[in-house]
């Protein structure tokens, strides 16, 4: 079993605090739903976690079996096991989808354990064909021109070919009509097991319709303020936020 934990993460934006102590731990093995109101920094602690410049931690650790996540350059985050979509170029003009697939999964191998191009090619069908994506999608420049739906799916794909030990997936349902959420959901949903565990961070309890998340948080204010399993999502979609600021006397 492998573990992220966040402690008493805090995070400033141009001086700015929004993260005010997250505390969070995830095993593989479990999926984790965030959800929460706008702006209360669910995205700011995706980016956090992926090591975007622009957000500063100040207090606090995220560690990935024990091992310092923050201090961790992005490629090393990502060869650690941790995979986060949006840490993967929007787009890089003349790299074919295949061929930087093919080098994100070698980037998590040691030297001389290379994927051979025919077991790669062998699993990059399967895995389009389970996500219903048209061959040709594997021989078009990464993202150029992809459709938001197109996009999500081939996160979906990179996740199931990279085959990462934990993934934040930061509102990988928004924008998505009803056939691209079901597939996207039968991705991550294949994932799920011993060696994989998933923070889902999703405004909409959608998502959670076809993903059944063994634990779900609410953020609110830069804090995890309370924490549940499935139901809690549900009760959220049926009656919103508004009880939990009443209960834990949250004022806007
Ligand atoms: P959520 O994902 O929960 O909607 P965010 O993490 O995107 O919330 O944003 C939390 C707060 O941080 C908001 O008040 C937002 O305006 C602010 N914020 C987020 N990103 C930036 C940024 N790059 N520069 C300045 N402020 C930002
Ligand atoms: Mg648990
Ligand atoms: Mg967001």
């Amino acid at each position: 079993m492998a573990t992220l934990e966040i402690k008493d993460l805090h995070v400033e934006i141009e001086g700015k605090e929004i993260l005010k102590g997250v505390n969070l731990t995830i095993n593989t093995n479990e999926i984790h739903a965030i959800m929460g109101p706008n702006g209360t920094g669910k995205s700011t602690l995706a980016s956090a976690i992926m090591g975007h410049p622009k957000y500063e931690v100040t207090q606090g650790e995220v560690l990935l079996d024990g091992e310092n996540v923050l201090e961790m350059e992005v490629d090393e985050r990502a060869k650690a096991g941790l995979f986060l979509a949006m840490q993967y170029p929007s787009e890089i003009s003349g790299v074919t989808n295949a061929d930087f697939l093919r080098s994100a999964i070698n980037a998590r191998r040691e030297e001389g354990d290379e994927i051979s191009l025919m077991k790669f090619i062998r699993e990059l069908d399967k895995t389009m064909d389970f996500l219903e994506m048209p061959e040709e999608m594997g021989q078009r420049y990464l993202n150029e021109g992809f459709s938001g739906g197109e996009k999500k799916r081939n996160e979906i794909l990179q996740l199931m070919m990279i085959k990462p030990t934990f993934a934040i997936l930061d509102e990988i349902d928004s924008g998505l009509d009803i056939d691209a959420l079901k597939v996207v959901s039968k991705g991550i949903n294949e994932m799920r097991g011993e060696g994989f565990g998933c923070l889902m961070i999703t405004h909409y309890q959608r998502l959670l319709n076809y993903i059944t998340p063994d634990h779900v948080h609410v953020m609110m204010q830069g804090r995890v303020v309370k924490s549940g399993g499935s139901e809690l999502a549900q009760r959220l979609e049926a009656e919103g936020y508004e009880w939990i600021k009443k209960e834990l006397g949250i004022e806007d």
